[in-house]
């Protein structure tokens, strides 16, 4: 259509509300831009898993999200399509700098997410990278001020935080927090408080952990405001 991109924005944004988990059976059934469509298409992503299909809508609709579900439930597609979709939103360019960031555990994860976002968000226009360490931290610093999409690992990005006072952050609007659990259990507890208190206030976020233990609740206290609580069973 000829239509202008931020009318067909509107009329997207406008479907948020209606989204009804109960209906949602492919992803082609979310109100989702066609670049993301089309990567999930390209990808071989047709139906959304459990946490997904429960995630994505309240995602959408702008809620802060405290997500349990266990590995291999398919957390990663549960917070890429919310990223792509509100940068889409924004009409977020490569000039408005950093825009959404993922910490995750481990180097290994990290390369997983940077992966399935490469696939997924292949037709979006968006610049993502890995601030993971095993580069060194100018080179890293100069990828991070291009990046709209930062996946972390959370010891490298307080890193830069302390290292570099310039860290420009403040636009960020997505944080997502994944496997926090284990986030914690490696040691991160204190590293995740100050990355927070770094981060602008007014954002959403969404933070997915396999066990609730208390200090994942402490965590989510800290980081997430007046969050939907999406659980996951495990199906044998
Ligand atoms: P988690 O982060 O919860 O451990 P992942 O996001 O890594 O899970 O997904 C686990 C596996 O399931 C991956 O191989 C991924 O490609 C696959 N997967 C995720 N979502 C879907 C889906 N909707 N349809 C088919 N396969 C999926
Ligand atoms: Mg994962």
């Amino acid at each position: 259509s000829n239509q202008p991109e931020s009318v067909l924005i509107q009329k997207l944004q406008e479907k948020y509300s209606d989204i009804d988990t109960t209906k949602i059976n492919t992803f082609a059934d979310f109100p989702l831009c066609p670049q993301t469509q089309k990567g999930l298409k390209e990808s071989g992503y047709i139906k959304p898993t459990e946490i997904q299909r429960e995630a994505i809508g309240l995602s959408l609709q702008g809620k802060d999200i405290l997500g349990a579900a266990q590995t291999g439930s398919g957390k990663t597609l549960a917070f890429i399509i919310p990223i792509l979709e509100r940068l889409y939103c924004l009409q977020w360019s490569r000039l408005d700098g950093l825009g959404a960031l993922i910490i995750t555990p481990t180097r290994e994860l990290a390369y997983q997410i940077f992966e399935t976002l490469r696939k997924v968000g292949a037709h979006h226009d968006f610049s993502a990278g890995l601030i993971i360490g095993g580069k060194d931290l100018k080179f890293e610093r100069t990828r991070m001020d291009q990046c709209n999409i930062v996946i972390c690992t959370p010891g490298r990005l307080l890193h830069h935080m302390d290292e570099n006072p310039l860290f420009d952050c403040v636009n960020m609007k997505i944080l997502v927090l994944d496997e926090a659990d284990r986030c914690l259990d490696m040691g991160f507890e204190q590293t995740m408080n100050a990355i927070i208190a770094n981060l602008p206030p007014v954002r959403q976020t969404l933070l997915f952990s396999a066990t609730q233990t208390k200090s994942v609740k402490d965590l989510a206290r800290l980081s997430l405001k007046d969050p939907k609580y999406v659980s996951v069973h495990e199906h044998a």
